[in-house]
């Protein structure tokens, strides 16, 4: 008797979906985790709210040019994790804010339905630094994710879908903790990803980061607790189902 196959939904392809405000923000929280998943064979999509215009340009290019400058680092870094599907939004760099609300609800509910992550990371609620932008797509990302549920917003947008988990940002940046730290057991480490066998691959993501690299190199780089940190990755449970033991080391973990 031939046997129905049983298609569980957590048996599927792992589909990732960061969304972040500015070009950097993935790298700074995710690269390793990106690396990681990607060569497992996850679906990683990365959205990206402004093309992060108003900052410096490293001397590397006139002030104009940066939003393709930073745009083309961001693909750049993301192809040295093994992820292509980067997508751009065309809001306004430290005024995101400000970004159209119905605007933004309809064109993430339309990358949610259409990618149909099941775990997808974004800041707290705090904006991890609160940066105001940090803050806004964090806002933005959390309307979202509760409207692609609900098939009655957009129901031209494709049928109605339900993440299973929405991941924030640890509650403090890593390198910022007391050297003692013990990171595992803090509140809010409910996701530790060990990502020391990416180290390369994340090292890369941060310089391809070019214009932004001397910044990120004193923190990550130069800085003492951002060296002793750059092997581990913490997400923080928002919703969905929490792991059977926390620190879970998979974000997929039953
Ligand atoms: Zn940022």
């Amino acid at each position: 008797m031939k046997q129905l196959q049983h298609c569980s939904y957590s048996g599927s392809v792992k589909r990732l979906l960061f969304i972040g405000a500015h070009p950097d923000d993935e790298t700074f929280f995710a690269a390793g985790t990106f690396a990681k998943y990607a060569e497992a064979g996850a679906q990683i999509g990365v959205i990206c709210a402004t093309r992060g215009e108003r900052g410096k340009t490293g001397d590397l290019c006139p002030t104009e040019e940066l939003p393709q400058v930073r745009e083309r680092e961001l693909i750049k870094a993301m192809a040295a994790l093994g992820v292509t599907d980067v997508q751009f939004l065309p809001y306004q760099d430290k005024c995101l804010a400000d970004a159209p609300l119905e605007e933004m609800r309809r064109v993430l509910v339309e990358s949610i339905r259409r990618r149909k992550p099941q775990v997808v990371i974004t800041f707290d609620t705090h904006g991890a630094n609160q940066h105001a932008d940090h803050l806004a797509i964090s806002r933005f990302a959390l309307d979202a994710v509760a409207a692609a549920s609900d098939g009655r917003w957009y129901p031209e947008l494709g049928s109605a879908h339900v993440i299973e988990r929405l991941l924030w940002t640890p509650p403090t940046i890593l390198f910022k903790l007391p050297e003692d730290a013990d990171v595992p057991n803090l509140p809010g480490s409910d996701f530790v990803i060990d990502t020391t066998q990416w180290t390369e691959q994340k090292t890369r993501a941060f310089q391809a980061h070019r214009t932004q690299f001397p910044g990120l190199k004193k923190l990550f780089f130069d800085n003492p607790n951002g060296q002793r940190t750059f092997g581990i990755e913490v997400f923080r449970l928002a919703w969905g189902k929490r792991p059977a033991s926390v620190p879970a080391d998979d974000l997929f973990a039953e």
